[in-house]
């Protein structure tokens, strides 16, 4: 039996019919570009390890895991690297794909971090969008889904450490929430 966590805001079917729609317009976007993907670590993970399978044209593939200081439904918008790229990306065209944009500063620190690095273009592309709860404005290229301003768990995203490896989003039920 599954493990809940609460009702099913995206199904799975949803997630990789949009996931394959994403990687066909960044096929077509990136088509004899230097495309390197940088997925944000660990809510990223399964999300890029779909995506990747419908990029059809020549890509690589690095990791950076940042540690966001906060509560555990809530980012305080201090973000500290715990693992950097291993490849060089100035002068190519790097998209970074991340699971969730909420308040937007994390993703708007690892932009401002990565610019300083010179590459050529510099876009984001992310699962799920919250734009109600945007603080730190950034601009996003690809989005899969915009949400609600709900705590959700699931498909890579967790609560913590728990929920990632459910197929599908779920909006995280209070009831399952004890520390
Ligand atoms: P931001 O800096 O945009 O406010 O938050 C980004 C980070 O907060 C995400 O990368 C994720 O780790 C966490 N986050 C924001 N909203 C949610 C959510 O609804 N569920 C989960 N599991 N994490 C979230």
């Amino acid at each position: 039996m599954e493990e809940e966590a609460g009702e099913v805001l995206i199904s799975r079917e949803q997630i990789e019919k949009r996931t394959r729609e994403l990687g066909e317009e960044i096929s077509r976007d990136y088509k004899g570009k230097d495309l390197v993907c940088v997925a944000i670590l660990r809510g990223g993970f399964i999300f890029i390890a779909d995506l990747c399978r419908y990029i059809k044209i020549p890509a690589q593939f690095d990791f950076m895991a940042v540690s966001s200081y906060g509560n555990r439904t809530q980012s305080s918008g201090v973000v500290r690297i715990v693992k950097d790229l291993d490849v060089n990306i100035r002068g190519r065209d790097v998209l970074v794909v991340e699971d969730i944009v909420d308040t937007g500063r994390t993703i708007r620190y690892l932009h401002d971090n990565l610019r300083t690095r010179e590459p050529k273009s510099l876009e984001i592309c992310t699962l799920l969008d919250k734009p109600k709860e945007r603080i730190a404005q950034v601009k996003i290229k690809y989005v899969g889904f915009c949400i609600p301003s709900k705590f959700v768990v699931g498909y890579g995203l967790d609560y913590a450490e728990d929920y990632r490896h459910l197929p599908d989003v779920r909006i995280l039920d209070p009831e399952y929430c004890q520390s």
